[in-house]
């Protein structure tokens, strides 16, 4: 038997061998991402001030660039417990199907109901929440796993969870929504006439079917509006990041446990929040010097704000209550088409991402979305699991770096984050499936609009 077989499907950890501590990438970053700043004084959101928004230990975190290692409270890692470890997967029936030297695994977001990484943060900001005897939180949701993370988490702790689902998907996807409701959580479309900001928008844009940085406006005036409730953040955050670093921690254990020693690593981008947990303990290894990784992000062609997007503070929202964050963007009033990735359109990316993007230790691809969904579709034949189309962009490159080792006859190792579960994106399946899938790219002059709208800071 040949080493390789001695690589099992599935490489599983103990429990005793699951991480205790998250690791904060910030601390061996020599260029620290640049703070959040104040939208009104425009100097660097203090703790004083972020404990406004987010609950005194997850405002700590945020603020925290020097720490490397953070204790999961035990309670945190007992909730882990029921759905992680997640496994990691040698592909070998892809590897097959693409008859490739190369050696493909990828690390399963998807084995919890909400059917995706989101609960790794959502149950960690819940229970600082509860911790600190808060009534309850308030949050945005797009295509929803967020927001079906969170009521897990929620339901989980005995916390209040009020969810903005941005207009479209909440009509669109019903199914989300009462999953969501099943779990306790109270679910608004957005924009909606419960908030300040939500009426202005709608009387502003009559008819509009809403957008992520919107409802995030009217989650942070909700929040702030009501007596013990906290906004809390599914993405984009450095404090989601950390959470994040779960699934790398995991992954790096499992290759190690194998001596598997990865050439890339590549992960979808929407805020950021996977890509950088899964990257964190290996640019972590890259930053002090001791290895070396190809990371790749890989964004949706209709959204790229790594790659066609300006590196400048930005608002977080449409609204614009938010703390201002430099990031890569596509300015916050930048609409994507209806691409059906909904877990992707967001106009800007984390910071922290930003920062290493900047600092060129990751590369960032787009891809468009038909064939996302080719991807997609190859992938659930020979390996079973159907995969959500965030993820799917990640399959994408997984296979076509796969093919160039094929040509090279390269044996290159590629591990790859799939994020989540597509059973809610049934319509999008379907419409590629029928042939009715188009891909969008936006323009020059479309982006430019975006970027007349960034502050100037
Ligand atoms: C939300 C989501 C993403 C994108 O979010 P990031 O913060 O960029 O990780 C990717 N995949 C799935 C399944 C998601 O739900």
């Amino acid at each position: 038997m040949s080493e390789e077989k001695k690589i099992p499907y599935k490489i599983y950890l103990e429990e005793s061998e699951m991480p205790k501590e998250w690791y904060n990438v910030r601390a061996d970053m020599k260029n620290k991402p640049a703070p959040l700043l104040n939208p009104g004084t425009l100097k660097p959101m203090t703790f004083e001030e972020l404990r406004g928004v987010f609950c005194d230990e997850l405002a700590k975190q945020e603020l925290d660039d020097t720490t490397p290692y953070i204790e999961i409270p035990q309670e945190i890692r007992d909730f882990y417990k029921m759905y992680r470890p997640s496994p990691l997967v040698r592909a070998y029936c892809l590897e097959k199907a693409l008859d490739t030297p190369a050696k493909i695994y990828y690390k399963f977001e998807g084995n919890n109901t909400s059917g995706s990484h989101k609960l790794n943060s959502a149950i960690a900001q819940a229970y600082y929440a509860k911790k600190q005897g808060l009534k309850g939180v308030t949050t945005e949701t797009g295509a929803g796993q967020w927001g079906t993370a969170l009521s897990m988490a929620c339901a989980y702790l005995g916390l209040d969870c009020e969810v903005y689902m941005v207009k479209c998907s909440y009509e669109q996807k019903p199914f989300r929504r009462e999953v969501m409701r099943t779990y306790g959580a109270n679910v608004t479309p957005s924009p909606s006439d419960k908030t300040q900001v939500g009426r202005r928008i709608r009387e502003e844009f009559p008819g509009t079917s809403g957008s992520l940085g919107c409802a995030i406006s009217e989650a942070v005036e909700a929040a702030a509006s009501k007596d013990g409730y906290r906004y809390v953040l599914g993405s984009v955050l450095s404090q989601v990041l950390l959470h994040q670093s779960v699934i790398g921690l995991e992954a790096k254990a499992a290759l190690d446990k194998y001596n598997i020693k990865p050439d890339m690593i590549i992960g979808c981008a929407g805020g950021g929040s996977n890509l950088g947990g899964l990257i964190s303990p290996f640019a972590g290894e890259m930053l002090r010097g001791e290895a070396d990784y190809r990371i790749i992000a890989v964004e949706p062609a209709s959204c790229p704000s790594l790659t066609r997007g300006r590196y400048a503070y930005d608002f977080c929202d449409t609204g614009m209550v938010c703390p201002l964050a430099k990031m890569y963007t596509l300015g916050s009033s930048f609409i994507p088409s209806a691409n059906h990735a909904g877990g992707l359109r967001y106009h800007g990316m984390s910071s922290v991402v930003s920062q290493l993007y900047e600092d060129k230790m990751i590369e960032a691809v787009s891809v468009e979305q038909t064939a996302v969904f080719a991807a997609a579709e190859q992938f659930a034949r020979v390996e079973g699991i159907l995969p959500a189309p965030e993820s799917s962009h990640a399959i994408r490159v997984a296979i076509d770096e796969a093919m160039k080792c094929k040509e090279t006859g390269e044996e290159k190792t590629i591990v790859f984050g799939l994020t989540g579960t597509g059973y809610f994106d049934m319509v999008a399946y379907e419409k590629y499936n029928n042939g009715e899938m188009s891909d969008y790219v936006p323009t020059d002059a479309e982006l430019e609009k975006g970027f007349a709208g960034l502050p100037k800071v």
